[in-house]
């Protein structure tokens, strides 16, 4: 028997599985809203003008391309603490907040799984239901075992928060709480502030390790005020891990630029557990990517470039709520025969449509438009061109 005789086929992802689809799908007026990436009215994929202007001035400056420390460029990560902390957290000037650079958000979850496994290596690792689908896989191949908390309530297309309360206050102390900062992935549907307020005080009671996962910062209300739930875990006094990432707020997807933000106690605590991740990446891929992290940091660096990103994730952002605007109104004008004013309350690129699978399978099969099985579209995939026929297909669906 050879080597890879018995490696079997592993399933396919079903975002991944859902963009060959759509590849390779000859209708010209085709529409994929089953991604998770922003998209300019014009269909394309942004390069935002601040990077652009980052990386002129890298290409001149013809910089020796070295080894980075092993937790990344200092001047990214404390542009990183800023952004998610505020530039005037007591928690930064205390020494009590460890930031390193990690290959995006994803990178920054597997670093933090990682150590916490070390750490506790009994705990049980809780996720919202329904969530990012990477959240348990990932998880699980750090060695946790992997439970659902309750969160989306699909009859009222809000939080089920009663449900997401007694699910945390039953989960035995230590266990890691995986919480979606601002914009959830999948759903749109967010906690409010007296909510967060709530989870904050239940991780507290009981014991939890909450792990805040900010993808989104930027696409909801703005910057400082997406940075509402991890404000109120710094004012809480725990110890918290957050992983963060630019992958859309700079449209620097594929530079794979994030990081991972851990709270301690003390300077000196901080010191040690610097210490641990520094061992997780040198183990894994020894250090972390010039590129990307140096654009951000220039960019987040220099208060002209600052104020251009600012201006260009205000039209990302204004352009989804846009968006969110003319699906509803479109929705009612082409006779869906359904309210659809909830998709207005969701937040960041996506919105749990409210659709059957059985449905979807319609809109792809008869329309040509591609959307996940369990009715997420990507509103940030919407546009002024496409905005007709989708709505227009999703009423006829509905009928
Ligand atoms: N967490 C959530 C909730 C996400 O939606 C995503 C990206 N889709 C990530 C993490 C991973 O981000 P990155 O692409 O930077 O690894």
């Amino acid at each position: 028997m050879t080597l890879f005789a018995t490696v079997e086929l592993a399933p396919r992802d079903p975002i991944l599985g859902l963009n060959e689809a759509f590849n390779a799908d000859t209708r010209t007026d085709k529409v994929n809203l089953g991604v998770g990436v922003y998209f300019t009215d014009d269909g394309k994929l942004p390069l935002l003008r601040a990077v652009m202007a980052a990386e002129k001035a890298r290409l001149e400056a013809q910089p020796a391309r070295g080894y980075l420390p092993i937790e990344g460029i200092a001047a990214y990560d404390n542009a990183v603490q800023n952004l998610l902390f505020g530039a005037d957290s007591a928690l930064i000037q205390a020494g009590r907040v460890v930031t390193t650079q990690a290959l995006g958000g994803t990178g920054a979850l597997k670093l933090g799984a990682d150590f916490l496994k070390r750490l506790s290596p009994e705990a049980v690792v809780a996720i919202s239901d329904p969530s990012w689908e990477n959240h348990r896989a990932l998880f699980e191949s750090a060695g946790f075992k992997v439970e659902n908390y309750r969160y989306y309530d699909a009859a009222s297309q809000s939080v089920d928060f009663a449900g997401m309360l007694a699910s945390l206050k039953a989960l035995p102390a230590r266990s890691i709480v995986v919480l979606h900062a601002c914009c959830h992935n999948p759903t749109g549907v967010d906690l409010s502030t007296e909510q967060w307020q709530q989870v904050v005080a239940a991780c507290r009671d009981n014991g939890l390790t909450p792990f805040l996962d900010m993808a989104y910062q930027g696409f909801a209300d703005g910057i400082d005020a997406d940075g509402l739930a991890v404000r109120l875990f710094a004012d809480s006094g725990l110890d918290f891990f957050v992983s963060s990432s630019f992958s859309k707020s700079f449209s620097l997807y594929g530079e794979r630029v994030g990081a991972l933000s851990i709270v301690t106690q003390s300077r000196e605590e901080s010191a040690r557990v610097l210490s641990q991740i520094k061992r997780v990446i040198r183990t894994n891929y020894s250090n972390p990517p010039t590129h990307g992290a140096s654009l951000v940091a220039t960019v987040l660096n220099s208060p002209e470039l600052r104020a251009l990103w600012e201006s260009e994730l205000a039209e990302m952002r204004d352009r989804i709520k846009a968006m969110r605007q003319a699906l509803v109104q479109k929705l009612a004008e082409h006779g869906a025969g359904r309210d659809f004013s909830f998709v207005l309350q969701q937040r960041g690129m996506f919105s749990y449509s409210g659709l059957s699978a059985e449905q979807v399978e319609r809109l792809k099969t008869e329309h040509g438009i591609y959307a996940v099985s369990t009715g997420r579209i990507c509103v940030a995939a919407l546009n002024s061109r496409n905005i007709d026929r989708v709505a227009t297909a999703i009423a006829a669906v509905l009928r």
